[in-house]
């Protein structure tokens, strides 16, 4: 190997390594998330629960079912399938839970967990924002409730008609009905599992909500239902509240 040689393979290899430093640093976690969500069979468990929902029923919690003296109950009936810090897209981190009900689109109810404001942006079809003035967990601090999948697939809305697009700082209680299950993706005719998405979203510190795409901007729910739903911290597929788990 003659001088030039060795400089260009010593650069290859330069290259190759601060290449696998960058991806490693910037999508290290979310490639282990991926592989994680893989490997923990939680594709195939949702798969199986939403081809075949009836064989599945004691996967199923009942909605506003309270954990323990957990603040918040279960806004919907249904299979936690997908957990908080999952990822089912590559280089994508989940930042809530996925409930599916295994019933058809606007049949499963879906209600407030915990006391709050409700907000639906003017331009919002499917989603709703629960602000939280004092988090039960941290006082002193607000807190907010995203839900998302409300709507049919071409994005009709499901949403009970008391919270119309525009809805600003509405005051609901726990438990109260804001609308049912749905399969819309945001693209219209490109439908997604009927569920409810659901995740707790940090405030901005001016009272706005932070963007809730992002895991650093949102909390992990277990604490707030009193059971395991951080993929990151539990093994278990079929999330349930009762000891152990
Ligand atoms: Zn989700």
């Amino acid at each position: 190997m003659n001088g030039k040689t060795k400089k260009a393979l010593l650069i290859i290899l330069a290259v190759v390594l601060i290449g696998t430093l960058t991806v490693g640093s910037l999508f290290g976690k979310r490639i282990a998330a991926y592989f994680r969500t893989w490997t923990s069979g939680r594709n195939k468990t949702v798969m199986d629960y939403i081809r075949h929902p009836e064989k599945h029923k004691d996967w199923k919690l009942e909605a506003l079912t309270r954990c323990g003296e957990a603040p918040f109950v279960l806004p919907t009936h249904g299979f936690i399938g997908y957990l908080y810090d999952d990822s089912f897209t590559p280089l994508k981190i989940h930042t809530g839970l996925d409930i599916f009900g295994g019933k058809g689109v606007g049949q499963t109810p879906v209600y407030a967990p915990y006391d709050g404001f409700l907000t639906r942006e003017s331009d919002w079809k499917s989603s709703l924002i629960l602000r939280i003035p004092e988090d039960p967990l941290n006082p002193g601090q607000q807190i907010w409730v995203y839900m998302t999948h409300l709507a049919d697939q071409d994005g009709n809305s499901l949403i009970d008609k008391v919270y119309p697009a525009g809805t600003l700082d509405f005051p609901v209680q726990q438990g109260d009905l804001l609308g049912y299950q749905g399969n819309f993706s945001g693209n219209p005719g490109f439908p997604t599992g009927i569920h409810l998405h659901v995740s707790i979203v940090k405030d901005d510190g001016k009272g706005k909500y932070l963007n809730e795409l992002r895991i650093e901007n949102t909390l992990d729910p277990s604490p707030y239902f009193g059971f395991a739903l951080n993929a990151g911290t539990t093994t278990k597929n079929v999330p349930g509240c009762s000891a152990g788990q």
